[in-house]
């Protein structure tokens, strides 16, 4: 199935009730979002005396992106994007906060710093831009869809704990990726820290600072007394000079999404960090599955400006609805082809779920218990509250035997997130949310990974549902 009542009638420019008439008339009940396959859109448009043109593969996006001025004049050295990462506690929010806090707010008065996803900062009248999401999740987001936007990873180890399994994950995720990373030694404050032991234990993981023959930048920090910090972003200044940054900011421009969300009055709102180019306030985009004018464009401060130049975040509004981290964004001269592409994405988007299978779904558990005599059944959990929470992991672990095992491999309180989602797709675990629902952009990445999401009211259900599946019992539906 390729379009919905609603996108024929758009793209036909007319009434969708029109189309549905003439579908009752053709024999077809049909209601507004329901998809039409091929055949059947050809012929009631043709019915409707339209011209049917099929596109062939991806002609209509090779068409509007041939047209785009990409003029490669006026390169210039671009600010660095820096993405801290590093174990849970070791002060990545701390040193993300303090840095904001004390680098901003003298700058530009009358603003107020909002989160958008990432900030910039002016140190020795250059500008550091920084993911203001701690931790891996972004960064291993992103990287899964393809993009990649970080040009330093900041690898944050306190000296009272060194190297711990997110530190080393880190670590991974940044060679994987070719990332730099500068060791910044944390909390130095602290009488037990051990920065020392922290430099011996990295050598493992082939980062080593320049006196020892490597080529890491290391600085010891205090995020709490800021101790240390102004050496630090020195050190991403000196970095990034080496790394040679460098982009055009003519022609239309182009980057990825950070972050995104719906705002009630104002519509979708996606954190973008441009790339190429510089964008306009007025431009058209294409934008993940979707497009739009862009209708203003407002700064880290949330002042409105009017160009957003390559590197320094900024929130755009006037997009057709909410796309997700890592969707790219690329300025296009009509409109209305941008639209057509738009819809065109959304159908390809649709179809490839259609067919993508998820291999760890509860309703096929029991098939895989049965072929493969043992399973683990992975499962992520969140909860409302603390109480409930421990009492739903005790009785899962407890419904564990020799057939199946279950295993809670993630649990929290709070709606389930986006990295929550990621995790569970990585481990191929189910995700169970009790009175709790799943975020906007953990939505996103159920539905495009298929993965199995259950929603729980009453705790019994959950373990009932559970323990049928790995029996193989049909189960009621809760
Ligand atoms: P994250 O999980 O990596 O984001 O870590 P947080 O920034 O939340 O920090 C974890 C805890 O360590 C918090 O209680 C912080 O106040 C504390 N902390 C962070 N940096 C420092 C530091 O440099 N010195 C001391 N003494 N405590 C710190």
């Amino acid at each position: 199935n390729v379009i919905t009542v609603c996108e024929l009638a758009n793209k036909m420019a007319v009434k969708s009730s029109e189309i549905i008439k003439k579908m009752m008339k053709l024999g077809y009940i049909v209601t507004i979002n329901q998809s039409l396959d091929k055949d059947m859109a050809q012929l009631v448009a043709e019915e409707m005396g339209h011209k049917v043109t099929i596109y062939h593969e991806d002609k209509l996006e090779q068409d509007i992106m041939k047209n785009r001025d990409i003029s490669n004049e006026r390169v210039q050295i671009r600010p660095p994007i820096v993405a801290i990462m590093g174990h849970v506690d070791h002060g990545k929010t701390s040193l993300l906060d303090y840095i904001r806090l004390t680098k901003i707010a003298s700058q530009e008065a009358g603003g107020i710093t909002q989160h958008i996803g990432a900030y910039h900062i002016e140190v020795r009248k250059k500008i550091i831009t920084f993911l203001d999401t701690p931790g891996h999740a972004a960064f291993t987001a992103m990287r899964s869809r393809g993009a990649q936007i970080t040009d330093i990873v900041v690898l944050v180890v306190a000296s009272d704990d060194g190297v711990k399994p997110q530190t080393i994950e880190a670590i991974q995720h940044a060679q994987a990726a070719s990332v730099p990373i500068l060791v910044a030694i944390n909390k130095i404050d602290k009488p037990n820290s051990e920065p020392e032991k922290v430099k011996n234990e990295l050598i493992k993981y082939n980062i080593l600072p320049e006196e020892w023959g490597g080529d890491n930048i290391f600085v010891n920090i205090s995020a709490k007394t800021g101790e240390g910090i102004d050496n630090l972003l020195k050190s991403i200044l000196l970095q990034s000079e080496m790394l040679e940054l460098k982009t055009t900011i003519s022609g239309m421009a182009t980057g990825l999404v950070i972050e995104s969300f719906l705002d009630k009055g104002k519509g979708p709102i996606a954190t973008i960090l441009i790339q190429e180019g510089t964008l306009k306030k007025g431009d058209i985009v294409l934008c993940g599955l979707e497009y739009g004018k862009i209708r203003a464009i407002k700064n880290s401060l949330g002042k409105e400006v009017q160009f957003a130049s390559p590197s320094i975040p900024v929130e755009i509004l006037g997009l057709s609805g909410i796309p997700i981290a890592g969707d790219k964004v690329v300025v296009v001269g009509d409109e209305k082809k941008a639209k057509e592409v738009s819809i065109y994405r959304q159908m390809k988007f649709r179809e490839k779920k259609l067919t993508k299978k998820s291999s760890f779904k509860l309703s096929n558990i029991f098939e895989k218990i049965k072929k493969d005599k043992i399973l683990e059944l992975n499962i992520v959990l969140k909860s409302d509250v603390q109480g409930s929470l421990e009492a739903i992991s005790d009785s899962l672990n407890k419904l564990s035997d020799s057939n199946a095992k279950v295993n809670i491999i993630g649990k929290g309180v709070g709606n389930v997130t986006e990295t929550d989602a990621y995790f569970a797709f990585a481990s191929k675990a189910i995700i169970i949310g009790f009175n709790v629902k799943a975020d906007f952009s953990a939505q996103r990445i159920i539905e495009s990974e298929n993965l199995d999401f259950r929603h729980y009211s009453v705790i019994y259900h959950i373990i009932d549902e559970i323990k049928r599946s790995i029996h193989g019992m049909r189960s009621p539906t809760y």
